[in-house]
């Protein structure tokens, strides 16, 4: 196949690339580098089957030749991010999710657009399946972010209706791993780093709102399985880890592991910071055959490790 994947240098767009480029496929990966890193997607430049375009994709696009699947990652994640680009979050998931879509409408292309939990705001249904609609604010800080996804699933929705293009929606949940930047402003980097350093671990409020982490190759895995499956037109589904942990347990845990000195510091809480987060990944694996193999300890200490190679200078 030939791929376009959008947001190619960020986090999870960089293991993309390198997972359809590992299974023989051909990949164009587009990023503006806003959020995303050339040092994330260097070692890929020298295989002949992958092409890289720096652009903006909320700017018209066109791609000479065919595309079989557009991917459509590109979007600030984490909250310091689409809090400091709030109209860019907006405009890559509206003007960017059209564009992209416009393509793949042109070229005949599979599309896979990828939303968040976020799309679930802070639920009253726990955990949250494909089916809940959620409780968003629709004018606090996070809705930059939180309404832009909504926006683009009934886009990609709209497209596979009036236009019958086959489209696909990966609702990704909290995911971690190596490419994470230092400064994102997540908390697994920020804690790892804080550990690393000596610092004190920076907890929100009181910490007992829940996340459920998944490892990064794990969530890839799903949205490979989602990208390749035959009969999944107009589907959507969870991709993440159901395996729940307050965020002062993940503190105690990241101390644990790096064998840190540093202390637990509470701090503000964020506002709207949702409560607890977990998703209900029973259609995943019904019909993907999916489900995260990596528990959260195995996870972070591999993320650890890769941290301190990077604090090192190494790659
Ligand atoms: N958090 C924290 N300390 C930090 C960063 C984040 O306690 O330094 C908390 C944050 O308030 C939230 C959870 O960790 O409850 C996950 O935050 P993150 O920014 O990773 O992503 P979110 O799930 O909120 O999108």
């Amino acid at each position: 196949m030939r791929v376009l994947i959008t947001g190619a240098a960020g986090f999870i767009g960089s293991h993309l690339c390198e997972r359809f480029l590992n299974e023989g496929h051909e990949v164009i990966g587009l990023d503006n580098f806003i959020t995303g890193r050339p040092e994330n997607i260097a070692h890929l430049f020298e295989n002949p089957n992958f092409t890289f375009i720096r652009y903006d994709v909320t700017n018209f696009l066109y791609v000479e030749g065919k595309v079989d699947l557009v991917l459509h990652f590109a979007c600030p994640a984490s909250p310091v991010d689409y809090m400091n680009h709030p109209i860019h979050t907006m405009k890559v998931n509206s003007v960017g999710t059209l564009n992209t879509l416009g393509l793949a409408k042109e070229k005949g292309s599979r599309y896979v657009f990828a939303s968040s939990s976020e799309v679930y705001g802070n639920p009253e249904v726990h955990p949250q399946p494909e089916t809940y609609w959620g409780k968003v604010n629709p004018i606090g800080p996070r809705s930059v972010y939180d309404e832009a996804k909504r926006f683009s699933e009934a886009l990609t929705m709209a497209y596979h209706r009036q236009h019958g293009l086959d489209v696909r929606i990966v609702r990704i949940f909290n995911t971690y791993g190596p490419r994470m930047r230092r400064d994102d402003g997540r908390v697994i980097p920020t804690f790892i780093i804080q550990a690393l350093r000596g610092e004190d671990l920076t907890v929100h409020g009181d910490g007992t709102q829940t996340r459920s982490f998944c490892y990064v190759d794990d969530l890839v895995e799903g949205i490979y399985r989602v990208a390749v499956t035959e009969g999944l037109e107009g589907e959507v589904f969870n991709l993440g880890n159901p395996e729940e942990h307050t965020i002062l347990d993940l503190a105690k845990m990241v101390i644990e592991i790096t064998k840190s000195s540093s202390g637990i510091k509470f701090v503000e809480r964020r506002k709207d910071d949702p409560d607890r987060r977990k998703p209900d990944i029973t259609k995943a694996k019904k019909l993907l055959g999916w489900e995260p193999k990596v528990n959260l300890r195995e996870g972070l200490e591999r993320t650890v490790e890769w941290f301190r190679r990077t604090l090192r200078g190494g790659p």
